[in-house]
């Protein structure tokens, strides 16, 4: 079968480049190993961060770095058998987070940052799927004096630098807002642009069946047999062989291991995270996504129950679960709010697929004609989706991209 564009990977990132590029009047086929948006895509805390200007940095003060060493923390947790093989990965992830190169990855960033709300706003509408937003932003509580002052000076400095909404709230404030909160807070923000999503894996759906409204074909295959054939690309699938004048690598944290086959050594890792989810209480429910700061865990109303993410594990990508941070996460979450029961009979595990620079790769695969990369987007790939799949369905018709696309470009490392 003859095709324009093949994309490889139907998550979030995967299925919004195909939308777009169906739109421009594209032949595109979407190729997946699995149904649409039941990988990383699937088990996501649903925010659209649009006040995420500021991607997670390495922690440049020592004892910070010396409290995250004990490994006991519900935030970030590490195997030690995989340090060996993290290390210059993390050591170029600190080189970056470096304040002053820090500084221009946060200037580069906003732009598509910027995008992500009226970029989603597009494609909910196109798809029918208003039904899936929340338009209430979200609350980052803060424990203590000492957080809330930085978490202030922060929230001021992103609206004054970037015109980000946001709002100050003293505890009294907060607990107004959250009546069923159990713990005494110094504050909190109110992020008011962020809209969230209370089933984000119904929102890959709702996309992808626009994706088809569109035109767009979808196959079961193996990225793995992707081969160049006759200037162009040609890849497996369980309908047998299809080829493309383009190809897109957009495979989340598989784009790792892939691209490595292909020759490119990308400075690539990935950021697990967990989800249990919880029985809403009787009476009054959880009613906002709440971020417990300081120890580092969310909270979501979705659909089906309170969903409680974790942050980040350090963990090669196919070892088995080691789910320590949904217990502890659970344990500090419980004396906040009156979470119910779980829900899920085990916790679900996701890859963040992250880089070094903690800026996404988009544009195209530097020694491979007609080989395109859009993977890398780490703790906001939800919110990039839709103004990520825009931006590489420009470059890839020759179009002038409607952000500056250069600082994403492969061939910066
Ligand atoms: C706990 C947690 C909470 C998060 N919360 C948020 C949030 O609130 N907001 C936000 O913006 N982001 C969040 N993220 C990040 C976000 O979920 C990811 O950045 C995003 O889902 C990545 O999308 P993707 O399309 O790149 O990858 P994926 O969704 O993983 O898609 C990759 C696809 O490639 C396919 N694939 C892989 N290998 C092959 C192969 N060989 N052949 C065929 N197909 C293949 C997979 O089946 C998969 O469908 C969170 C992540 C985690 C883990």
């Amino acid at each position: 079968m003859k095709s324009d564009c093949i994309v490889l990977g139907a998550g979030i990132i995967g299925v919004c480049a195909a939308i777009h590029l169906a739109r421009r009047g594209h032949d595109v086929t979407l190729v997946d190993r699995r149904p649409p948006g039941e990988e990383t895509s699937f088990g996501n805390a649903g925010l659209i961060q649009r006040e995420g200007v500021h991607p997670r940095a390495f922690p440049r003060n020592l004892s910070k770095l010396l409290v995250y060493g004990f490994n006991q923390r519900a935030d970030m947790v590490y195997h030690l058998s995989a340090l060996p093989g993290l290390v210059p990965f993390l050591a170029r992830y600190w080189w970056y987070s470096h304040p002053r190169r820090y500084q221009e990855i946060v200037r580069a960033y906003a732009p598509l940052i910027g995008a992500s709300i009226t970029e989603h706003n597009d494609l909910i509408a196109a798809a029918d799927a208003a039904s899936l937003v929340v338009k209430e932003g979200w609350y980052q509580l803060l424990r203590s004096p000492k957080a809330r002052d930085e978490s202030f000076a922060e929230a001021d400095l992103l609206a004054k630098e970037f015109g980000v909404g946001r709002e100050n709230l003293d505890g009294q404030q907060m607990a107004a807002r959250e009546p069923r909160l159990t713990v005494d807070l110094a504050g909190a923000v109110h992020w008011t642009d962020p809209w969230t999503i209370n089933d984000p894996h119904a929102l890959v759906e709702a996309y992808f069946r626009y994706f088809q409204q569109l035109g767009g074909r979808f196959k079961h295959g193996d990225a793995t047999t992707l081969t160049a054939s006759g200037g162009g690309w040609r890849v497996d699938t369980e309908d047998g062989p299809v080829e493309a004048a383009q190809a897109l690598i957009a495979l989340g944290p598989w784009s790792g291991p892939f691209t490595r086959r292909l020759g490119y050594r990308l400075p690539l890792a990935v950021k697990r995270g967990y989800h249990m989810q919880y029985r809403q209480p009787e009476g009054e429910p959880l009613r906002h996504w709440i971020l417990d700061w300081e120890p580092g865990y969310l909270l979501a109303p979705m659909a089906r129950g309170i969903r409680l993410t974790t942050g980040v594990e350090f963990a090669p990508l196919d070892t088995p679960a080691t789910p320590v941070q949904i217990e502890r996460a659970e344990t500090v979450a419980r004396q906040l709010f009156p979470i119910g029961q779980r829900i899920d009979p085990k916790p679900w595990l996701g890859s963040r697929p992250a880089t070094a620079d903690m800026l996404p790769i988009i544009g195209p695969a530097p020694r491979h004609p007609a080989l395109w990369f859009a993977f890398g987007h780490a703790h906001h790939g939800l919110t990039l989706g839709p103004a990520t799949g825009r931006l590489i369905a420009e470059l890839m018709g020759g179009e002038t991209p409607f952000i500056n696309a250069t600082p994403f470009r492969a061939d910066r490392f």
